[in-house]
């Protein structure tokens, strides 16, 4: 028997058509809905159900008792088959279909109806899209602090050391679950180690006096400090060693600003946002140093940057030790991604402070925007009418979520997918010494600038938008 979807489907073309199979050995238990992962006929080979979580999830949202299986090879055994099945399918590229399946037991009315109501409305909006896929939002930094804290572990763990990791492990949700299974353990104070521990210091690094009573009491640390972080914290007690009063531009409750900030004790002052110029107390108005807190977006600082060189003409960026870009191009990725598509989705953890920070931003381009915990929360609504889909992973979301959520929309008819990342090239450190060289300052090029002072400067780095096929 064939039953008609409701015609539309995202691309206008008619949508697949939902045949009702009486069939047997489709293993379905009375009291559940089946939802086949792969399926297939006597006489055919078994295809993709792609969709199946999907379908799973408009199940379970009406109260269905759910199971995803593969059934690779069913029967149609007419009125004598011992279920339903409702399956409708949809082409490929190169010819190949997928399915889109439920399966009830014989006589169970109820099921039957939401499973083949579940089947047709995503029958309806089966067609071909474009996913738009964000790059990793985890940084250089981040990666590095995750694999150093792996080698560690690799290292230390199976001598009878506990290794214990200093502050929030700021790393990709799989890095952490297996860190832990490789039996780290984080602490948030160096008073949770024990003479023998091996002590990680995370990527934001740690300040002056942490590191001193590592060394004091004979702790062996392994420094996982992101270089960039490490630059910027060498660069404040450069300065103030030269009697410099280091302005950094940041927040600070950063996890990196305190480390800085310890570097040059009494000689650092952490300005938010130009109201802070303002509040300003230096000693020697003709010493003065700014710089940049890494992990902070390039383009915040222009405004403090311009109050704090009207107040104080004679303030100098600090040499270059270089910018971190990486909040930049994740802001421009997250505006081109949401930019070139009908529908974003924000994969991982609503609640997390990084979703929501995605979901603002991504918001701000006027699109329409949807946070996503797991991929059986995706709806025939939610999607209806979108032809490009943008997909950005949070840090909360697990590695795997945004492929199951691609392969699952794959499920429903062709899918293209692009990948969009804005990488800054930054300009290497010589090229902005010749650079300042060159404008006859005779002293250290200003590196921390918003980008348009940056540019006018002659120090800015490269910005390419990727997009992959
Ligand atoms: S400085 Fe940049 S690259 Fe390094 S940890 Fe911070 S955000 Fe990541």
């Amino acid at each position: 028997m064939t039953r008609s979807a409701r015609p539309g489907g995202v691309t206008g073309a008619p949508s697949p058509q939902v045949r009702e199979i009486y069939g047997s050995g489709l293993g379905v238990q009375r009291g559940e809905v089946l939802v086949p992962t792969l399926l297939g006929g006597e006489l055919t080979e078994p295809i993709s159900c792609a969709a199946a979580p999907l379908v799973a999830g408009s199940l379970q949202r009406k109260g269905c008792q759910v199971r995803l299986a593969p059934t690779p090879k069913y029967t149609d055994a007419g009125t004598d088959g011992d279920a339903v099945l409702y399956v409708a399918t949809c082409r490929q590229p190169g010819g190949a279909t997928t399915a889109i399946a439920a399966a009830t037991p014989i006589g169970d009315r109820l099921s039957a109806s939401v499973a083949m109501a579940a089947v047709a409305e995503w029958a309806a909006a089966a067609g071909s899209r474009v996913v738009l896929a964000a790059g990793s939002p985890w940084c250089m930094g981040a990666e590095r602090a995750a694999e150093t804290y792996r080698r560690a572990a690799a290292e230390y763990s199976g001598r009878g050391r506990t290794v214990r990791a200093l502050g929030p492990l700021s790393v990709p949700p799989e890095a952490a679950a297996e860190l832990d299974m490789l039996g780290i353990v984080p602490v948030t104070s160096l008073a949770d180690a024990e003479e023998g521990d091996v002590v990680l210091f995370p990527a934001h690094g740690v300040s002056s006096q942490v590191r001193a009573e590592a060394a004091e009491r004979g702790l062996v640390v392994i420094d996982a400090t992101c270089p960039l972080v490490a630059q910027a914290q060498e660069a404040a007690g450069r300065l103030a060693g030269r009697g410099q009063h280091v302005v950094l531009i940041g927040h600070p409750q950063a996890a990196a600003a305190t480390p800085i900030a310890s570097r040059a004790v009494g000689q650092v002052t952490i300005v938010e946002n130009t109201g802070g110029t303002t509040a300003l107390n230096v000693r020697d108005a003709q010493r003065i140093s700014y710089m940049l807190q890494p992990g902070l977006p390039v383009e915040a600082a222009s405004g403090v940057i311009g109050a704090l060189r009207s107040r104080y003409p004679a303030a100098q960026g600090t040499p270059p030790a270089g910018l971190c870009y990486a909040p930049s191009d994740r802001l421009a990725t997250v505006r081109a991604v949401a930019a070139g598509s009908d529908l974003v989705l924000v994969l991982g953890d609503p609640q997390s402070g990084d979703s929501r920070q995605v979901v603002a931003q991504a918001r701000d381009t006027g699109r329409r925007v949807q946070p996503l915990g797991a991929v059986f929360e995706l709806t025939p609504a939610l999607i209806d009418g979108a032809t490009t889909i943008g997909i950005i992973e949070s840090t909360s979301a697990h590695s795997g979520l945004a492929a199951q959520v691609i392969a699952a929309i794959g499920g429903l008819g062709q899918l293209h997918v692009a990948r969009r990342q804005v990488r800054t090239d930054p300009p290497a450190l010589d090229d902005r010494e010749d650079g300042a060289r060159r404008r006859g300052r005779g002293g250290p090029a200003p590196a921390y600038h918003s980008a348009s002072v940056v540019a006018a400067a002659g120090l800015t780095g490269t910005r390419r938008t990727g997009t992959a096929p």
